[in-house]
């Protein structure tokens, strides 16, 4: 089983998290930028967490045989912190690097004016450089969260295809299916999303758009539940050929939007000759 974690902080992980991360099949990783814990008094330490995500971060993966990718944002909570909202006129710089394949995490923590205007700088900010965006959705109010999210996305003009919702659930996949963005979901030892859950939203919604994360951090998480859903699957039916769509080509195709995923990536796919409708699968190219 070949997995894309696309949503997940390895910051916060150790190098025991990496090695148990590839010997379960995960080969390639999205590290969203977001909060820290801590909150942070100025730009300054934004840019060297940017920095890290894009030097030593990938170098920590490398050597564990795995290929790191980052989304770059100011994340929603400190959105309010008017010490950090500068940022945001320092996100172009990192928009144009290479291991940056997404702007993000953008979206709503408790939904003030200050998180909506970041939000849709943002989402300019992706079509300007032609990036995909990741969306959080925030945890209360979830639906409500959700559905002005969505507004935001259709006003901001930018391509439902280049956006994925993400943390989403039962109450919110819905509306996110209809909107024609990507649904995300993240798997989580006793809160969110578990395995046997999203079996079910699978089964409902089928395969198509959807990425499964770990989204793990330093709170309680679990690096290889993205394995074990994948597990779950099978063992509800599904074949290895969804599974394989849903945690490898799926995150493959969206990320890849940006032009910028590693080689290997596609390498992968194209040797698997699994990307249907992908014309370098054809031998188009
Ligand atoms: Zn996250």
């Amino acid at each position: 089983m070949r997995i894309f974690d696309p949503h997940i902080h390895m910051t916060s992980r150790t190098t025991d998290d990496y090695r148990s991360m590839h010997a379960a099949g995960v080969r390639a990783l999205v590290e969203p930028a977001f909060w820290l814990g801590q909150p942070r008094t100025g730009p300054v330490s934004f840019t060297d967490y940017f920095d890290a995500l894009l030097g030593w971060e990938p170098y920590r993966a490398a050597q564990y045989g795995i290929s790191h990718h980052c989304t770059i944002g100011l994340n929603p909570k400190e959105a309010n912190d008017p010490r950090c909202a500068p940022v945001l006129d320092l996100l172009g710089r990192y928009l144009v690097k290479d291991g940056v394949v997404g702007v993000g995490e953008t979206g709503f923590d408790t939904g003030t004016a200050a998180e909506e205007h970041a939000f849709a700088r943002q989402l300019e900010l992706a079509v300007e450089h032609g990036l995909p965006a990741l969306v959080h959705t925030p945890h209360r109010d979830k639906a409500g969260g959700t559905r002005r999210s969505l507004g935001v996305v259709r006003d901001s003009g930018i391509d439902p295809a280049f956006v994925v919702l993400d943390h989403l659930n039962e109450a919110t996949v819905g509306e996110v299916a209809d909107s024609g963005c990507w649904m995300g979901f993240s798997i989580y030892p006793d809160t969110k999303m578990t395995p046997g859950r999203m079996v079910e939203i699978l089964r409902a919604y089928g395969t198509e758009r959807v990425l499964v994360n770990s989204a793990a951090d330093w709170g309680h998480s679990d690096p290889l539940l993205t394995r074990t859903t994948g597990e779950a699957m099978l063992a509800a039916g599904f074949d290895e050929d969804d599974v394989d769509r849903v945690l490898w080509r799926n995150p493959v195709a969206f990320y890849g939007q940006s032009g910028r995923l590693g080689t290997e990536c596609a390498d992968e796919t194209r040797a698997a000759g699994l990307f249907a409708g992908n014309s370098v699968a054809r031998g188009e190219s």
